[in-house]
């Protein structure tokens, strides 16, 4: 089944291609030669969602999703959010928003894994025939106190899930990281939507 997935992430296109299996075959808006950035506007985590797959579905009439996710951490009244790619400023990388988070969570005096509760919140937009259909997931965890692991991206090398409570995601599997992440969760529902539905 051919479906556009609205990324330029290669972290997220690889976790998504496996997640999903040989059934999918995935094609991203840079092989159907849709180089724009496309300007992550909403309030919410949906909004967002709806605004890439809207896009992709508007240029190319493909069935199509996108993934918006944001980290919300407790101890700082939920944030980053949906503002989770842009914490560390526009234009910052993974570790300047990393090192800024574990600044914000160290101002707040928060120590131990209860106090650093934070968890991955993923809404997937699918749109076929123009109609849309949402799925999401979670993934709670805590915020470590330094980076450690090189596997997943983004955040991953902060994040301690507490389904493995002595790693970070980065130090998990790519495989393990799937089975438990907020993405591969609500993938999984949109697959089995898909093969029930079409
Ligand atoms: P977006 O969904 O691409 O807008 O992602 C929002 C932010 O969350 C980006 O900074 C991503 O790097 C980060 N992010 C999304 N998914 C993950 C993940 O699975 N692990 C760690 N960080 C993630």
């Amino acid at each position: 089944m051919k479906i556009v997935f609205a990324t330029g992430n290669r972290g997220k296109l690889r976790e998504a291609a496996e997640i999903l299996g040989p059934e999918f075959e995935l094609l991203t808006p840079a092989m159907l030669g849709i180089t724009q950035d496309i300007e992550e506007t909403g309030t919410t985590l949906k909004e967002n969602s709806i605004i890439k797959a809207g896009f992709l579905w508007e240029h190319t009439s493909l069935m199509c999703f996108a993934d918006d996710t944001g980290l919300e951490v407790d101890a700082l009244g939920g944030a980053p959010g949906v503002y989770t790619a842009r914490y560390a400023g526009e234009g910052c990388n993974f570790n300047d928003n990393m090192e800024k988070l574990l600044r914000e969570l160290d101002a707040a005096g928060a120590q131990s894994p209860q106090e650093r509760k934070a968890r991955f919140k993923s809404v997937v937009t699918l749109i076929v025939n123009g109609n849309q259909y949402f799925f999401e997931g979670t993934m709670e965890g805590s915020i470590a106190h330094s980076k450690a692991g090189c596997g997943g991206f983004g955040y991953d090398p902060v994040f301690i899930a507490d389904d493995y409570p002595n790693l970070t995601v980065a130090e998990l599997e790519e495989e393990t990281k799937n089975a438990i992440s907020h993405r591969g969760k609500a993938l999984r529902q949109m697959a089995l939507w898909l093969k029930e539905n079409l």
